[in-house]
């Protein structure tokens, strides 16, 4: 690493040096790769894959990673030195460099978006970037060797909440200061503050312990068990404790003291004489800060014995790996495939390669990380979005450092410094969510997968009860393998689907608000019976939209063409696109009067009516408003795991992946929100949701029914769902596909022109839209057409739909024609202000 640097030199080169330089990759939407000039004295430490310092702009300093090193100067300008160096080793691999490159280039757009997306916030440091002390670190108790330049940072932060980059520089009086900030990060001294989300909050549980004189000082204790004789309770308490925590063995143990939770934790021992102990003086409560990672107490188990069909399924999948890439698993819910996974990814590591395990949400993997942690042990890393920086950032290090060798994640993982993977799973590989809509990258991860799959050379398994439409063609044509898995694993059979006809349950009065009486009865009788029920609703928020009585007024976003929803916890109403939110009113704007009706229904109101018509039944609620905090997910999975809530209602959350014994009803409330959607895909969605919800019910021997809810029971999707019949789903998407010009048979690309002028929006457009039938021909553009939601966060909205055959496309050459053709429209002064976003393969 660089000694003392400063901005003046170098003094003049020696001409026997080579003068290197460096591309990095700034975290920007920069268009191209910044070449700096590599100072002599660093020749030997710069390095492909690391963080390195540079200035950019006026006054701005940031890391960013290097990307190619080499001997020639920019042509244009003169390159600016390199700062300083923070890696000894690559922070990036190889094999990720080249991933990056083509997904900034596949999904079109800037390296920098995709670094920026990919990298932990915590390694992309930057003069406004702060740091903290470590909330574990004791300055007392840990005995850590520090440089005098990294004491003064601590002492500052003792004094200090937190401190910027370039105050640490001033402080220093250093422009090299970083390598101070990263020793001390290595030491866990001090953590990268966070600003966006929340700042680090250590994870801490109360603690008691006697207070010291009754330990230090002799006679004490004696004197206090007399003392507490006449109170039972309270020396029961004291007995607990000293049986715990043998003080009269060693005094020393008493000042890490025990867990307040613990030593209630006996039936007849009060937490309240704990609170007279405490009040009292005897004893005291202190807090402790704990690791976030509990895996010690999970008991390791070996993987179960897989069932013979689970076998077979194996042994196929590692025969077609010989001579495909990519495997589709076909395996109906609750056939067992995860066990077949875990058997795979053993045998990937016993081999000695990397795994990840790709996952589309963070619902399912409470239950499935349980599951993987007592397989793997500390060799597992979960990687999700409510991690903290903090903690992505030590996966990051962890995959580097060889600490995690299978990852279970969601889409962000396939950005991990993966280097020697062996195995890739995509788990649920029809799922939308591993597509990002927005910011940039708008990658898919299962495609993106894929592509690293082939860089690195390995082999990718996807998984689904309800394939992909496109997978499915790519087994159909034979570019994969595909196995099927056609039985629930055990006894367990698939489960009954009836349909309730609404509109005949309302001509026959036999609907309560929005649940059928045959819904109704069935919920009460799997009550009874102490089993649990799931129930679906596509829709959060108690109401979609409220209207007044008297003149039909309906409240609107200030921002976006949409109603705001009404939420009646805390009595507001909400745009979903915006985040906007005003009180809800007592009385019309409009017209006065009180009349304020809620419309249709979300899942807030289903929970909502069920409270009073069954009040018995403990009812919870699983949805984007419930499961904002990181554990809310664990804590609503677990409370229905141990039988605490008996039914469960959310929106498609409660539909994907979850493995609970007890369900036998899963009950779909309004089906037709679902099915009819004005997009291609409506009815494989449809399909796959059904499919999906209903997979919940019935999984370990109790027989499962699923009750559908519908205005339209002769809708074919039913037949298709109650009779698990893929197959004719697939045969009809197909052909529909392929008669409308769709995919698979075609790449998709959208382009959102959005300006806050609707005009401007509009002409914008049109121009751009001609400019494309110019270079790629009239059949290829469709549009411009104002999309149903025209306007989001006061910006006005039109589409265009590229539409490229698959089959002889020059995928490259089009999408330069149309990166071409946005850049000339920007030059254009009237379209100075204009956002295009292009989707690539949009969802
Ligand atoms: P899928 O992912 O196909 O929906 P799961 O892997 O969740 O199915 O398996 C369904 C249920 O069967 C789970 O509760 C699982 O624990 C159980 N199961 C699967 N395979 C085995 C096995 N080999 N031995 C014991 N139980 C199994
Ligand atoms: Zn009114
Ligand atoms: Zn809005």
């Amino acid at each position: 690493m660089s000694e003392l640097l400063n901005f003046n030199y170098p003094p003049e080169p020696a001409t026997d040096r080579v003068t290197l330089f460096a591309d990095v990759i700034l975290p920007l939407p920069l268009p191209k790769l910044y070449t700096y000039r590599i100072p002599f004295e660093m020749n030997d430490s710069v390095m492909v894959g690391a963080r390195v310092i540079v200035q950019f702009g006026g006054k701005r300093v940031l890391s960013c990673i290097v990307a190619d090193i080499h001997e020639n100067a920019p042509a244009d300008y003169q390159a600016k030195y390199v700062l300083d160096v923070l890696d000894d080793t690559p922070i990036v691999t190889g094999p990720q460099l080249k991933l990056f490159k083509w997904i900034a280039d596949y999904y079109m757009c800037t390296l920098g978006e995709v670094i920026n997306a990919g990298l932990p916030s915590a390694l992309k440091l930057s003069s406004e970037s702060r740091i903290q002390l470590h909330p574990q670190y004791n300055p007392e108790e840990d005995e850590i060797i520090f440089a005098p330049q990294e004491e003064k940072i601590i002492f500052a932060l003792q004094h200090n909440q937190a401190l910027t980059f370039t105050e640490v520089g001033n402080l220093l009086q250093l422009k090299s200061y970083h390598k101070f900030i990263k020793s001390l990060i290595q030491k866990e001294a001090i953590i990268i503050y966070e600003q966006v989300s929340d700042k680090f909050s250590p994870k801490v549980v109360k603690k008691v312990r006697l207070t010291e004189h009754f330990v230090q000082e002799e006679g004490m204790l004696e004197e206090l068990f007399n003392q507490l004789t006449p109170q039972p309770k309270q020396l029961d308490i004291l007995l607990n404790y000293l049986q715990k925590v043998p003080v009269h063995q060693d005094i020393n143990l008493n000042y890490k003291g025990l867990e307040k939770s613990e030593l209630s934790k006996n039936p007849h021992l009060s937490a309240s004489s704990i609170n007279t102990l405490i009040k009292k003086g005897v004893l005291e409560q202190f807090d402790q800060i704990v690791s976030r990672f509990p895996i010690d107490n999970l008991q390791q188990q070996l993987p179960m014995a897989l069932s013979e069909h689970q076998l077979q399924a194996k042994d196929e999948i590692l025969g077609l790996f010989k001579e495909k890439d990519t495997v589709l698993l076909h395996g109906v819910t609750g056939s067992g495939k995860t066990e077949v996974y875990i058997d795979l990814i053993k045998h990937a590591l016993e081999a000695g390669g990397q795994v990840l395990y790709l996952l589309p949400e963070i619902a399912l993997t409470a239950q499935i990380v349980t599951r993987l942690l007592k397989v793997f042990g500390e060799k597992l890393g979960v990687y999700h979005s409510k991690f903290s920086d903090n903690e992505r950032a030590e996966v990051w290090q962890g995959i580097l450092s060889g600490r995690f060798q299978v990852v279970v994640g969601v889409r962000s993982s396939i950005f991990l410094p993966f280097h020697n993977l062996s195995l890739i799973i995509v788990d649920e590989e029809h799922e939308a969510s591993y597509k990002q809509y927005d910011p940039a990258p708008r990658y898919n991860a299962r495609e993106t997968a894929l592509v690293m799959a082939n860089l690195q050379g390995t082999k990718t398994l996807l998984g689904s009860a309800t394939p992909s439409i496109e997978s499915y063609y790519n087994c159909k044509t034979g570019r994969w393998g595909l196995v099927t898995m056609s039985k629930r694993f055990g006894q367990a059979q698939l489960p009954d689907i009836e349909l309730i006809d609404i509109r005949d349950a309302q001509r026959r009065k036999a609907m309560n608000s929005h649940f059928s009486s045959q819904l109704l009865t069935a919920i009460e009788e799997r009550l009874q019976r102490e089993e649990q029920v799931i129930l679906f609703q596509n829709r959060r928020g108690y109401a979609p939209f409220i209207s007044c009585d008297e003149c039909s007024w309906i409240p609107k976003c200030k921002f976006c063409a949409v109603s705001l929803s009404y939420h009646k916890y805390n009595n507001e109403l909400r745009c979903h696109y915006c985040g906007y939110h005003e009180r809800m009113p007592h009385d019309c704007p409009a017209c006065g009067a009180t009349t304020l009706k809620s419309m249709g229904f979300g899942t807030e109101k289903v929970e909502d009516e069920l409270k009073l018509l069954l009040p018995k039944a403990e009812v919870q609620r699983m949805d984007l408003d419930t499961t904002k905090t990181k554990n809310s997910y664990q804590q609503i999975i677990a409370d229905f795991e141990n039988g605490k809530t008996n039914v469960l209602v959310g929106t498609q959350m409660v539909t994907k992946g979850l493995d609970f014994e007890n369900v036998s009803l899963v009950g779909i409330l309004n089906a037709d929100t679902v099915i009819n959607f004005p997009d291609y895909r409506a009815h494989e969605r449809a399909y796959q949701l059904f499919v999906q919800v209903s997979g919940r019910a019935g999984r370990k021997g109790k027989p499962g029914t699923v009750l559908i809810q519908t205005r339209d029971p002769l809708q074919p999707i039913f037949r298709k769902v109650r009779n698990n019949d893929y197959e004719s789903l697939y045969e009809h998407e197909i052909e529909e596909r392929l008669r409308f010009g769709y995919p698979p048979f075609v790449r998709m690309i959208r382009i959102t022109v959005k300006h806050a002028e609707e005009e401007t929006s509009e002409n914008a457009a049109i121009v751009l839209a001609k400019d494309l039938v110019d270079r790629l021909g009239k059949q290829q553009v469709l549009g411009p057409e104002v999309p149903y939601i025209f306007k989001i966060r006061n910006l006005f909205l039109n589409e265009i739909h590229i539409k490229l055959p698959r089959a002889n496309t020059n995928l490259k050459a089009a999408k330069d024609q149309l990166a071409q053709a946005i850049f000339n429209l920007r030059l254009l002064p009237v379209f100075k202000n204009i956002r295009i976003v292009a989707d690539v393969d949009p969802m």
